[in-house]
């Protein structure tokens, strides 16, 4: 098969473009033509190197995976070659007690695909049986891969440790990343009263408008924590949403309301912060670190996309023969929502394989 794969970080040119042995699937597991790979800052971390963190190199890069079924190993039942699949971006092990106990994300043996394993810059991939999901009804396979590591991150944040409950106000962060982006639409859906987005340009603060956002506030021109509190009355938000870290994180902490919440799935600016822990105790504040979140939760997600009630934000496709150029644009920071690689026919790609009127 063709595919990309690193076999030593670098800049753009640690992309090789390479002709790849077709993964075989073994017991349990399931071969993936892929049709879309959506591309995710943790590509350009195992393309770069991560200083005092070993990949497992060689690598093919690619977590958010959608395609088509393509041929199942020994043991493996209710799912047929052809099926039109989304990818769980995840595997663990599937019997510690983390595990069993539907807490999978949280499994020593926990790894992503495209960081731990191989992932999607290829025309295959080969995944254990129970990371074959239901392509979601009404998507095309370009939406579908712009979904599951960014819903799930934002839905794991949101539900299970911000615990954002129905008329609370909301601080999302960096509009027009993936996770935020997807995070906007799942505060919307849990009744969130005031939702204030952050972001670098009056086009993004628009798009993060129709989204859900009830507030906007452009950070290169205002001070977001003094915008918080001003959109609500001066109370502050529960619940912060941040993947920026540094002093994002930091002036976070005062855009705050009394009992609030801030949770972190990433600290791209930064990852070390300065905290006044005066106001942590005094305001009774909660500070929550979130990666990924269950295969349970996913399948909520699915569910919820199946219906329409959340919607992949896509920016835009290259082809996969184009991935360097992809992550150069995913670097610069333009985008609103998720840049997708097709893989094979760009129109394939596109298609809608389970319309939503089917249902
Ligand atoms: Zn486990």
């Amino acid at each position: 098969m063709r595919g990309f794969r690193i076999a030593a970080h670098g800049g753009p040119e640690a992309l090789e473009w390479k002709e790849l042995p077709t993964p075989e699937p073994g017991p349990g597991e399931v071969r993936v033509a892929v049709r879309a790979c959506a591309l995710n800052r943790l590509d350009l971390w195992v393309r770069d190197g991560v200083p005092g963190h070993e990949f497992p190199l060689p690598l093919v890069p690619g977590s958010e995976i959608a395609g088509e079924v393509d041929a199942v190993g020994s043991g493996v039942e209710a799912v047929e070659p052809g099926t039109p699949t989304l990818v769980a971006p995840a595997v663990s092990c599937g019997h510690c007690a983390r595990c069993v106990s539907g807490e999978d994300h949280l499994c020593r043996g926990y790894g992503i695909l495209g960081e731990h394993r191989n992932g999607g810059y290829a025309e295959y991939v080969v995944v254990p049986r129970r990371n074959v999901l239901p392509l979601p009804r009404g998507l095309s396979y370009v939406e579908a891969a712009a979904t599951p590591l960014v819903f799930l991150t934002a839905w794991h944040m949101l539900i299970a440790r911000a615990k954002l409950a129905r008329g609370e106000d909301v601080l999302i962060h960096a509009a027009g990343s993936g996770v935020s982006s997807a995070a906007l639409q799942i505060a919307r859906l849990l009744g969130a009263r005031r939702i204030v987005a952050t972001a670098g340009s009056d086009e993004k603060l628009a798009r993060a408008r129709e989204l859900g956002a009830t507030h906007t506030v452009n950070y290169r021109q205002a001070d977001f924590a003094a915008a918080a509190r001003e959109a609500t009355g001066g109370k502050g938000v529960e619940v912060v949403v941040d993947h920026v870290g540094g002093e994002v994180f930091e002036r976070s902490l005062e855009a705050l309301a009394w009992a609030g919440r801030i949770v972190l799935c990433g600290a791209t600016a930064g990852h070390e912060a300065t905290i006044n822990l005066r106001a942590v105790f005094f305001k009774s504040l909660s500070i929550l670190g979130s990666t990924m979140g269950s295969l349970g939760e996913l399948h909520r997600v699915v569910g919820l996309l199946d219906r329409g009630e959340l919607e992949p934000v896509v920016d835009r496709t290259f082809p996969l023969e184009r991935a360097a150029e992809a992550q150069e644009a995913l670097a610069a920071r333009e985008q609103f929502g998720k840049i997708v690689l097709t893989v094979g026919d760009p129109e394939a790609a596109h298609r809608v394989p389970r319309p939503r009127e089917e249902s």
